[in-house]
């Protein structure tokens, strides 16, 4: 069985990491993150769940980790980015689980964000010998796929360098993820949100020779949470993408890294059917966003009068230990530890950190 040290998990034991989830048919949640209240709060839920956990970071989560003032909105996303694995490297190995660092979604306009990253990841690399994030995502599915599949080529030469991944999207995921995203028709029968097995060969005779790489591929699934009938999840288009490289290439069962974007508000069977057909990974978002805020609603529902008065203008009453930040965000961190235990059980997760 695979055995890996706690902390931030790069290169091999990645690899190691992505494999052992596949060989043992489970996924793990990878959440965004916008602060230390959220990335604290969702190594706790993997630490109480004894799994291993994706952190990722949108563009916009990593400008607001930064600090929404700052002046340059671009050096921003990257120092923002920056900050939140260098938090992980320094604090996650305490909480006894892997933990994975990754940055979500960056369309043609943000490849300049993802080639500053890796300024970045290179002179972290060349400090520490080894990667300052597991892995980033490219999202040019909106592109012709000769451009998509050349500017993943182009940048996955850069990240193999230092064993890093790189995740592709191949057909569009509907609904936008802060900022990124398309204007596609969300109905089930629009073949834009299904990926074409032809495609995801094609991106695994490109890409294989270069190095280690995952594919969001679209069945159907959508960023948000919509009222039910909306979408249909059609896992099987990953079922057929699999069964085309394997057939093509004599591979192994499930040769294909699968990434399963819009994981908020879908059902449990079909979530653990895509898991079997080789997703290790599944993204959460809308969600744990709202098991954050809901808390918050609650406490200051519960304790009005604290977030208007310090002290309380008839009988007296100080308010200082209700209005501490520290009282309500510790709620809304608790709210995302008791959601995600929900996505380790869902995902198979549980108890399978490889973590010793
Ligand atoms: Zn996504």
């Amino acid at each position: 069985m695979t055995q890996l040290s706690p902390g931030v998990v790069t290169g091999e034991d990645y690899k190691a990491l992505v494999a052992a989830a596949k060989a043992g048919g489970y996924a793990l949640p990878a959440v965004n993150v916008t602060g230390t209240n959220t990335l604290n709060a969702v190594i706790e839920a993997a630490a109480q769940a004894k799994s291993d956990v994706i952190v990722q970071l949108s563009n916009g989560g990593a400008q607001f980790y930064a600090g929404q003032g700052m002046p340059d909105g671009f050096q921003a996303k990257v120092l923002g980015a920056v900050a939140a694995a260098q938090h992980a490297h320094l604090l996650a190995k305490h909480y006894g689980i892997c933990v994975v660092m990754h940055t979500d979604h960056a369309n043609k306009k943000l490849i300049p964000w993802v080639e500053a990253m890796l300024d970045e990841g290179e002179k972290f690399y060349e400090k520490n010998g080894k990667p300052l994030f597991s892995s980033h995502m490219l999202d040019l599915s909106e592109e012709t796929i000769d451009f998509n599949l050349g500017e993943c080529a182009r940048i996955l030469g850069r990240m193999a360098k230092m064993g890093m991944s790189l995740e592709i999207e191949l057909g569009v995921t509907g609904g936008e993820e802060d900022g990124v995203g398309s204007d596609v028709d969300e109905s089930a029968d629009n073949s834009k949100l299904y990926t074409q097995p032809e495609d995801v060969l094609q991106a695994y005779d490109k890409l294989t020779p270069i190095g280690h790489f995952s594919v969001a591929a679209s069945f159907g699934n959508v960023h948000g949470v919509y009222k039910p009938g909306n979408v249909k999840l059609r896992p099987e288009i990953l079922k057929n993408s699999q069964a085309l490289v394997e057939e093509r290439h004599g591979t192994g069962h499930n040769p294909l890294n699968l990434v399963f974007h819009g994981g908020s508000g879908s059902e449990k069977e079909k979530i653990s059917e895509a898991v079997g057909y080789g997703v290790f990974k599944m993204n959460i978002d809308t969600d744990t966003q709202f098991a954050f805020s809901q808390p918050i609603g609650a406490f200051v529902e519960e304790n009005p009068k604290a977030f208007k008065y310090q002290i309380d203008p008839e009988n007296g009453t100080p308010y200082k230990k209700l209005y501490d930040p520290r009282k309500y965000l510790r709620a809304a961190e608790t709210g995302i530890v008791t959601r995600l235990q929900e996505a380790f059980d869902d995902l198979g997760s549980n108890g399978k950190s490889l973590a010793v």
